[in-house]
């Protein structure tokens, strides 16, 4: 057996599959509630191991291990969404319970049947196609992409709606059929009405930006295409987006559902940076975002805390990403609502019903701790320094290992002001004063 079993004896509770930060907040929420919380994690030192009221150590993907986690709780849900479904359904079959469940979880685990269930239900989202609708490598190589482009089948299937794609307005006649003399594909190959840079995206595995690529030129996509198997990416606009928002929504077993705020988020490097709660966000956009959950949880019969990444601009609002879980834009609501994100869903897969969230504070701000460039000793003055700063708490992870960019722990700070502008400069304030203290990685690292 390759699991093997810590702490104390077990007690009936909830089962979480993962052990990193988000496994940590659950753990320190369950044991608020007085919740027991098995995990099945690989690493003996993971962050929620210390925590948990007992351990399985094995791999995410061994379903062994986790039919034995299933005897320890009533149900089991996931840190993240590297979900193997074919390998746990037996489980299921034989009556172990998954929240969200298994079926619900099927067009959540990779990007390409994210935007196939969003396009389902209505919902806009960035222009996308399937990489491997586009054409192979040679029509991309550098040269041959200064000549006109030659798979016109591609492009022909790309505007055929049989080809599942979604796009936040329709589509223009003029795009889809050309003007007569008028080439029937964008720039470099591209689709119509396409330009560079365009975003690639691996379907799985992708975080923090790995795994998402901003392609400048046609010879930059034949790169890709040459090194990857295209059925596993798909290709999307890019969206000059004004904000970057998100929501954590929730639903329980009756099928009530809640909506935490709408909050603003600011990525460096494709990582989070920031987190602003609320969002300054009118109550139509803010109803707008709440309906396309509720949509989404419904369609779903989905169970537990879901989170919606979104990018609002000219195009108006669309969704970016769905996170099957807690998620880095909620961790704010553990001090700023009347009950967090993590707390939420320990309730929930507990199978108690849903509290409605509601903030506690004026706004807040959240700030992640990534991996810079300053050494061991700076990193620990700086922490101690963080964690006097008023208003203010500190979450350190107490990760194995601080490469760039990785993240930490974070901290958040409650803000006083009421009135919207005057909080985003307070916000902007306290931002300023947490980086000079914990700055960002210096260069690139991805
Ligand atoms: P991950 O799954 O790693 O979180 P995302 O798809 O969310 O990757 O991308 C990370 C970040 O990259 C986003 O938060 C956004 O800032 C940027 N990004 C992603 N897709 C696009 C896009 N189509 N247009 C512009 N920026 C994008």
């Amino acid at each position: 057996m390759p699991s093997q079993l810590h702490g104390s004896p077990p007690a009936l509770g909830i089962g979480i599959v993962g052990g990193g930060q988000l496994a940590l907040m659950l753990a320190e929420a369950a044991q608020e509630q007085g919740v027991a919380l098995h995990l099945q994690t690989p690493g003996g030192v993971d962050p929620a191991v210390g925590l948990a009221t007992t351990v399985l150590q094995a791999q995410i993907g061994d379903a062994s291990a986790t039919l034995e986690l299933s005897r320890r709780c009533s149900a089991i849900s996931f840190e993240n969404e590297w979900v193997d479904l074919d390998a746990l359904a037996p489980l299921a079959e034989a009556g172990v319970v998954f929240l969200p469940s298994l079926e619900s979880l099927g067009p959540l685990v990779d990007k390409r049947q994210q935007r196939e269930l969003l396009g389902r239900l209505s919902i806009p989202t960035p222009r996308w196609l399937p990489l491997n609708a586009l054409g192979s490598a040679a029509t991309f190589q550098p040269l041959a992409g200064l000549e006109p482009p030659s798979n016109p089948a591609a492009a022909a299937n790309f505007f055929d709606s049989a080809v599942p794609w979604q796009v936040a307005s329709p589509v223009p006649a003029s795009a889809v059929a050309p003007a007569e003399g008028q080439p029937s594909q964008g720039e470099g190959g591209l689709p119509l009405g396409w330009s560079f840079p365009v975003v690639a995206k691996a379907i799985r595995g992708g975080y923090d930006g790995k795994g998402t690529l901003i392609l400048r030129s046609t010879a930059e996509l034949g790169r890709l295409l040459a090194q990857v198997d295209p059925a596993l990416w798909i290709l999307e606009e890019f969206v000059a987006f004004e904000r970057e928002l998100a929501l954590v929504a929730c639903r329980d077993r009756a099928g009530a559902v809640a909506c935490y705020p709408l909050v603003e988020t600011h990525q460096h490097h494709q990582v989070c940076n920031w987190v602003l709660a609320p969002a300054q966000a009118s109550h139509g956009l803010e109803a707008m975002a709440h309906n396309m959950a509720a949509s989404l949880l419904t369609a779903l019969d989905y169970v537990g805390v879901l989170s919606i990444e979104l990018f609002y601009g000219p195009a108006g609002l669309l969704i970016n990403e769905l996170a099957p879980r807690t998620h880095n834009s909620g961790h704010y609501s553990i001090e700023a609502c009347s009950i967090s994100q993590f707390a939420q869903q320990v309730r929930i897969v507990a199978g108690q019903p849903l509290q409605a969230p509601a903030l506690t504070a004026a706004g807040a701000l959240m700030v992640n701790l990534l991996g810079n460039d300053n050494g061991e000793a700076e990193r620990a003055a700086a922490l101690t320094t963080l964690a006097t700063l008023p208003q203010a708490t500190l979450h350190w992870y107490g990760k194995q290992g601080s490469a760039l960019g990785r993240k930490l722990g974070h901290i958040t700070v409650l803000l006083q002001a009421t009135d919207p502008e005057e909080r985003s400069r307070e916000a902007r304030q306290r931002l300023e004063d947490i980086r000079t203290i914990w700055p960002l990685p210096a260069h690139d690292w991805a």
